[in-house]
């Protein structure tokens, strides 16, 4: 988070042009696999996410099941291939912290008392990273238990805000995130603004903080735009059962 003389800045702009307070491009789809029973895959600049979800289904092992509540598990996985530096495969601090995190943030609004018994399986594949994927995987995956029919009492939407160059900026680009001051990943639910999930790397003076946090928020607000574009979209595709139309055929109609 050391910046080593790194200008962050071009004419007033960051290094992507865009500016202080403007997400990255974000496309989400819903529903894109067949054999999950909910799924979602997501672009966030060049971030791509697959997310697929299991369940409710029931809990196994039995000893990890509990006659309350369905246990939620969350799987953030890096591919080898997703960044610059093959990433060594399976579990390591970092995607345990994020898994453990997401999980929490989800067991918040998935109304988990509904699945005595049950577990509800999440799997976030990262295939490309470039700085906030664990707030990218997080919503691909809020995307993913709506489209299973799991039901929630709102959608979870993240987005980071922090400190480069000396500005507070919404959704930190990759440079941003390796040589800025400050990273301040949040998720929400977005319609009371109940903070799901919150982090912070780096330092900030009070009204930055203030002011990352809501820009953060904000940054949340237009992606819950897009979960629930992603999510209208799909349950248009979904064609409504064929209607049993009772014909009466007169008899005169009958071929003689
Ligand atoms: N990264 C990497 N190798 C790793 C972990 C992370 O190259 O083993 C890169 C990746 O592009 C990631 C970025 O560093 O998106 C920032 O990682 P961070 O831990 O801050 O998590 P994120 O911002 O992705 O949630």
């Amino acid at each position: 988070m050391k910046n080593p003389g790194i200008e962050l800045f071009k004419d007033g702009k960051r290094l992507d042009g865009r500016k202080v307070d403007e997400l990255r491009p974000i496309k989400i789809e819903a529903g894109v696999l067949e054999r999950a029973d909910g799924s979602a895959y997501l672009e966030w600049g060049a971030n791509k996410v697959l997310v697929a979800v299991y369940g409710p289904k029931e809990c196994l092992p039995r000893h990890l099941s509990d006659p309350y509540k369905a246990v939620l598990t969350y799987r953030y996985n890096m591919a080898p291939f997703s960044v610059d530096d093959r990433k060594r495969p399976g579990p390591d601090r970092r995607s345990t912290e994020i898994s453990k995190i997401s999980a929490e943030a989800l067991e918040k609004v998935v109304l988990l008392e509904q699945f005595p018994n049950s577990m509800i399986k999440v799997f976030c594949e990262v295939l490309q990273a470039d700085a906030g994927t664990r707030c990218a995987s997080l919503t691909a995956a809020s995307v993913a238990l709506a489209d299973a029919g799991i039901p929630m009492r709102d959608l979870v939407a993240s987005c980071a805000a922090g400190k480069a160059g000396g500005e507070v900026i919404l959704d930190l680009g990759k440079k941003e995130d390796n040589f800025g001051e400050a990273d301040v990943p949040i998720a929400i639910t977005p319609h009371d603004e109940e903070i799901v999930l919150f982090q912070m790397d780096g330092a900030l003076s009070k009204e930055e903080f203030q002011k990352a946090v809501s820009l953060a928020k904000q940054g949340c607000k237009t992606i819950h735009e897009i979960q629930k574009a992603a999510l209208k979209k799909r349950f248009e595709q979904v064609k409504p059962p064929i209607k049993a139309v009772k014909t009466e055929i007169k008899k005169s109609e009958v071929s003689k």
